[in-house]
């Protein structure tokens, strides 16, 4: 797994500033879709040899409901429980609050790595006066002078984190999974929704006895089972949450949990509970599904609370098939875990995918494809000519990534974009997130 950094830090000292820098990008909104808008918390940052994935938990603890002081001591209990560096914003002009010292306190008792940046220090002689007195006195040893907004003091700042990451493990920012024939199944979900319970189905289920595979004994979160001749690998991400405790309450940390464990599963199965309607937090969990380019399962638990009403379950799909649009491809199954009822298809499925996952598609069928789409659909105009696309290749696998060579590869539509995608899962029938890469002609 890569190391986690948290940014933590009352509202407005410049979190999310800090954030996009750091990240390399704007992340924080995104057009997915039109109309669909979707906002990113985390974000996978490289800095020199070392990867690490970043956390903004201002995001994570939306504030609206609670006072300022419970919601800085929920993000930074987060910071504490689940990552390994953290970075603790102020604001270097407006001095320290009781909010900031609030969280001072925890994270002192806390004994996490720390690194403090007083922020909003723009010019050389802000520095001077912030960083000559209070600061030190939370105990948190050095305070980084930091310009978030004019980019000063950044790498110093990231500099200081890496210092404080632990030591680099073998495999930990491998880009591809490896392809040893395992199968790895991460159960991610809303507290509650019965992740653990149907982690315990499906162990009863195929009566396994959980097998010692290299790799995993270390983690109590993995249970290794055969199952129908493939080896899998199920994590429960509710383990997670046994084994600590206090911050997984709340709701929002579900991503973290998930985020944890996404990189090195090849299929998510995601779990809601079907007497409560699709919430903003299981978007964001499936959202994180196709960020990180994983299959996805998804999962309408404690159906056996609803009935047997056929047409229910229809209405249910169609209505969930509308507020997650951006995973239309994933496949969704209802089952209780409590009864064990359709828990074989989860596992069944979550097979299924994980061999889409890594499919090859046979060059001359893609081909083929290429040709159907270029005659059947009039190129789009751009830059004032047709667009034109010479070759398709498949360059990559798990997920699936196939590259076309165009005239304009920085201009395709996404509108074609979609169009190709989709013409690629009917035709190799791939129900899994697809990449899509476009190139000049050499
Ligand atoms: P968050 O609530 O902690 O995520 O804070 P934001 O990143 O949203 O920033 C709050 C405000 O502070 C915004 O208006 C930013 O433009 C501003 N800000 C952030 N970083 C700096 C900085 O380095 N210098 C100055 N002067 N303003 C900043
Ligand atoms: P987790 O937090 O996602 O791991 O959820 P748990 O597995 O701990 O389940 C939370 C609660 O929901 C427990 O009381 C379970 O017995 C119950 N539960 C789980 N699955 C089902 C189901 O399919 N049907 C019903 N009726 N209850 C369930």
């Amino acid at each position: 797994m890569k190391p986690l950094v948290a940014i933590v830090g009352r509202p407005n000292v410049g979190k999310s500033t800090l954030f996009n820098r750091l990240a390399g990008r704007r992340l924080a909104l995104v057009e997915d879709e039109p109309g669909v808008t979707r906002d990113r918390h985390y974000a996978d940052a490289q800095w020199g040899d070392r990867a690490f994935t970043l956390i903004d938990t201002g995001g994570f603890v939306p504030g609206e409901k609670d006072s300022l002081l419970k919601q800085v001591r929920e993000q930074a209990q987060l910071a504490v429980e689940e990552c390994d560096v953290i970075l603790f914003v102020t604001d270097g002009r407006a001095g320290l609050t009781s909010a900031d010292e609030a969280v001072a306190g925890l994270l002192r008792k806390s004994g996490k790595p720390v690194v403090v940046a007083a922020n909003k220090l723009d010019n050389a002689s802000d520095s001077m006066q912030a960083l000559s007195g209070e600061f030190f006195r939370m105990g948190l040893g050095e305070v980084m002078p930091l310009s978030a907004e004019h980019a000063l003091g950044v790498p110093q700042l990231v500099e200081a984190v890496l210092d404080r990451l632990p030591p680099k493990q073998e495999g930990e920012d491998a880009e591809a999974l490896p392809d040893d024939g395992t199968l790895r199944v991460a159960i991610i979900g809303r507290p509650n929704v019965g992740k653990s319970t149907m982690v315990n189905a499906i162990l009863k289920e195929k009566r396994v006895v959980a097998s010692e595979v290299p790799g995993t004994t270390r983690d109590p979160i993995d249970s290794a089972l055969t199952y129908k001749g493939h080896k899998l690998i199920l994590t429960d991400t509710a383990g997670i949450r046994r084994k600590r405790s206090i911050a997984h309450r709340v709701e929002q940390f579900s991503v973290v949990s998930a985020l944890k464990v996404m990189d090195r599963s090849d299929v998510a199965v995601l779990l809601m509970d079907a007497t409560e309607p699709a919430v903003d937090q299981d978007a964001k969990l499936a959202g994180l599904a196709e960020d990180k380019g994983r299959a996805l399962v998804i999962v309408v638990n404690k159906w056996d609370l609803i009935g047997t009403d056929q047409r229910r379950q229809e209405a249910y799909r169609e209505a969930l098939k509308h507020s997650l649009k951006f995973v239309g491809y994933a496949p969704i199954i209802f089952t209780s875990a409590l009864t064990g009822s359709k828990v074989e298809k989860v596992v069944d499925i979550a097979v299924e995918l994980a061999e889409q996952f890594r499919y090859r598609a046979p060059t001359p069928q893609l081909n083929r494809l290429l040709e159907h789409m270029v005659d059947s659909n009039p190129a789009p105009i751009v830059a004032g000519k047709p667009l034109r696309l010479y070759y398709i290749a498949q360059v990559g696998t798990a997920p699936p990534t196939f590259a076309l060579t165009c005239n304009y590869p920085e201009r395709v539509p996404d509108m074609y974009k979609r169009y190709i995608t989709n013409q690629l899962r009917k035709t190799f029938d791939l129900r899994v997130p697809l990449r899509l890469l476009f190139r000049a002609r050499p």
